[in-house]
């Protein structure tokens, strides 16, 4: 079976992201296959879609290369290198330029060319001229222990504040054993000048402490580097490397964490970084006021038969007497269409500046827990389908393994159950843009979008679902060219309105 997806996978092969990456390349594949079945089936019936100026690349699309521990030491060494020979500094002291810079090196060479001796003032590594005239130097004391020690065995950093190397020993080590790595300065009070490693590492003890120090070094130096981002994954070295620093998508290609490239955090377009640190604060200190929503059932609201969601789907239809309802809003969902898709928009009062304080608050946590809501709801309804999409792949390897059909045949299930996720998570990330938004003609263009990307993700996943738990007779390996051509439609409409979506809010 495998060997039939790796032969497929090695035809459409157009990644960018380098051999490693195998996650990322099946959904490359995945997608473009996508847009050529559709295109080869479906020449013109979603031309409608196309006309409405959907486009045809993908706004999230984003180049990247995961670079091993190794790599990245010599993509910093090369900066290092060129920074220490200009402005004639040893390398650890270009190192802590670089850190205050961001690593951003032709700034740092302009502003060399303009002054260097601010430029390393500035960056706390050379002292500013009054300092060091105001500073005795001549005592044989240390500023720390005040005892008397002989003049050689008193240690200094450029700016002249002498201390005993006991003294600098325990500085030292009590900081590394704390994590610090870049950033540990001279011990003089109001004295920010900064140590370099190589001032530091002698006064470590053992290999483990040294050791220490350096991994902490090389966390710093990769965090301040504007092009570079540590993998956020437990004990993963890997690092991301960008030419553009910007919030979108990364993958590691060693442990598969997916992240945002510029906060680590779970990726989260349309919504920007700030935004959902806030969100998810937020949710954290109101968990006690959510936690009343989340019910597994609900009763129809015709027959009031109790009803246990077991689908990610939110078109529901009640076993008993076939109503076609809405798990969000329990509202009959003929009103659920593209056209007047209602339900994911928060009706604000517009009358509430003028009422009691308590109005107020009260209105605040409702519009908190309606976008609240949503966005749990479309998690929850994430990891349902991630369990169809299991079953998906357990019943294609059973046809195949009976003769019904190859795996290439069944594959465009699985792509619409990837594409669905895909969609999915998108449209849960709408819910804290939306939820901060001002009100205005900007926030209705996106409360419409968002409408009908629901719209449509509801339609694919109810359609996956069915396609999912379709039987068909034994020797049929597939379904009709009808239902499967329906479903690769409903795909490229919904792919469309979530690249709308994003294309038109996501560009930070
Ligand atoms: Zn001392
Ligand atoms: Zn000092
Ligand atoms: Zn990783
Ligand atoms: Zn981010
Ligand atoms: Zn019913
Ligand atoms: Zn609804």
């Amino acid at each position: 079976m495998s060997v039939d997806m790796n032969s497929q996978a090695s035809d459409s092969n157009e990644d960018d992201f380098g051999p490693n990456s195998e996650e990322e390349e099946e959904e490359e594949v995945g997608e473009e296959e996508d847009q050529g079945d559709i295109a080869d089936y479906y020449e013109g019936v979603a031309s409608d879609v196309e006309q409405q100026g959907a486009d045809a690349f993908d706004p999230e699309e984003y180049q990247f290369t995961c670079l091993s521990y190794r790599e990245s030491q010599k993509v910093l060494s090369e900066d290092v290198n060129r920074v220490a020979s200009t402005l004639k500094v040893s390398p650890a002291v270009a190192k802590l330029v670089l850190v205050h810079f961001q690593w951003r090196v032709s700034v740092i060479l302009e502003r060399y060319k303009s002054s260097s001796s601010q430029l390393l003032c500035e960056a706390q590594v050379q002292p500013s001229t009054c300092r060091s005239m105001a500073v005795s130097t001549h005592s044989f004391q240390c500023g720390v222990c005040l005892q008397l020690v002989r003049k050689e065995a008193l240690l200094a950093l450029p700016c002249q504040h002498s201390f005993c190397k006991a003294c600098w020993e325990q500085h030292c080590t009590v900081l590394v054993k704390d994590g610090v790595g870049v950033g540990i300065s001279c011990m003089a009070q109001d004295c920010s000048l900064q140590m370099p490693e190589d001032f530091v590492l002698p006064l470590l003890h053992g290999d483990e402490l040294k050791d220490k120090y350096r991994r902490y070094l090389f966390r710093d130096y990769v965090e301040s580097h504007f092009q570079l981002q540590l993998c956020p994954g437990a004990d993963c070295p890997m690092v991301i490397q960008v030419q553009e620093p910007r919030a979108r998508r990364v993958q590691c290609s060693r442990c598969g964490e997916v992240f945002c490239f510029m906060c680590r955090q779970m990726y989260h377009a349309p919504t920007d970084c700030g935004t959902i640190r806030k969100w998810l604060t937020k949710c954290a200190d109101d968990s006690e006021t959510a936690n009343y929503i989340s019910a597994h059932t609900k009763d129809c609201p015709k027959c009031n038969i109790c009803i246990e969601k077991n689908g990610g789907c939110n078109h529901m239809q009640c076993s008993k007497c076939k109503h076609d309802f809405c798990w969000m809003c329990l509202g009959d969902w003929k009103t659920h269409g593209s056209e007047y898709y209602e339900c994911s928009r928060y009706k604000e009062n517009p009358d509430i500046v003028n009422q009691s304080q308590q109005a107020q608050a009260r209105e605040a946590l409702k519009k908190y827990l309606f976008y609240f809501e949503r966005w749990e709801n479309h998690s929850k309804s994430l990891q349902l389908e991630a369990q169809t999409y299991q079953r998906i792949q357990e019943k294609i390897q059973e046809r195949v393994m009976n003769n019904l059909g190859t795996w290439i045949d069944w594959q465009y299930l699985q792509n619409a159950a990837k594409l669905l996720a895909k969609c999915r998570y998108t449209l849960q990330y709408t819910y804290p843009y939306a939820y901060y938004m001002e009100s205005g003609p900007r926030k209705k263009l996106f409360e419409y979008q968002q409408a009908q990307l629901e719209a449509e993700i509801e339609n694919l996943s109810w359609k996956v679902e069915r396609a999912d738990s379709y039987e068909r007779g034994v020797g049929e390996g597939e379904l009709s060219a009808n239902d499967r051509g329906d479903l690769e439609n409903q795909m490229h409409i919904a792919e469309q309105r979530r690249r709308t979506l994003l294309k038109d809010f996501h560009d930070t």
